[in-house]
């Protein structure tokens, strides 16, 4: 039965659910290595942060946090859920105060795999001199995730891409390991 839930409710539940998750670890390295995603946006506040919180910026993943909920198989359920949610726009929402909703966001226990990203990527990026190489290869795997999506009726396609992803997150050693103990005890429960 649909639920009617406000804009704000809609809000704490997607920044509750990513903080629950830790992508603040993620974002706190990305961040270093000059990666933010609120750069140049006027709603960022020097030493507050953001002072418009929107449904839009909520929803929206980056490569890393895309790759996150991708390989544990949560992608869909945040897709899903903000598929619900009207008056998406770029750094802005249009969302009605009050809206009605079918389901409800049911995510999992992944901090520790998000730590292991985390620690990963700060690896990465002290070894490579290059400077935003963590960040181009945010991008790379953003935009393969996003045309894995675009192909769904495309098995050949799919095959191949999901090959890109899996090179392109080889060096995730840390993140590898929990994510494999991560199916293992999905698969048993
Ligand atoms: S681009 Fe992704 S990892 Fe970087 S700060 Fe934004 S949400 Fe966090
Ligand atoms: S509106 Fe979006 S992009 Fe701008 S500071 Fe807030 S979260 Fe960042």
């Amino acid at each position: 039965m649909p639920n009617l839930m406000s804009r704000q409710t809609v809000i704490k539940i997607g920044v509750d659910a990513l903080n629950e998750a830790g992508t603040d670890l993620i974002c706190k390295v990305c961040i270093m290595n000059g990666g933010s995603c609120c750069n140049g946006c006027h709603f960022l506040a020097n030493g507050i942060g953001c002072e418009k919180r929107n449904t839009s910026c909520t929803a929206w993943l980056c490569g890393f946090l895309k790759y996150l909920l991708y390989a544990t198989g949560l992608l869909k359920e945040w897709d899903d859920f903000w598929r619900q949610v009207p008056g998406q726009s770029f750094r802005e929402d249009f969302t009605p105060e009050f809206f009605f909703v079918d389901k409800q966001l049911q995510m999992q226990s992944i901090r520790n795999l998000s730590e292991a990203l985390a620690t990963d990527l700060d690896e990465i990026a002290t070894k490579h001199i290059a400077i935003g190489f963590i960040i181009t290869l945010r991008e790379k795997i953003d935009k393969n995730i996003d045309r894995l999506n675009d192909c769904k009726h495309d098995p050949k396609k799919q095959i191949k891409i999901e090959r890109n992803i899996k090179v392109l997150s080889s060096p995730f050693l840390r993140f590898q390991k929990e994510l494999r103990e991560y199916h293992l005890n999905n698969s048993n429960t």
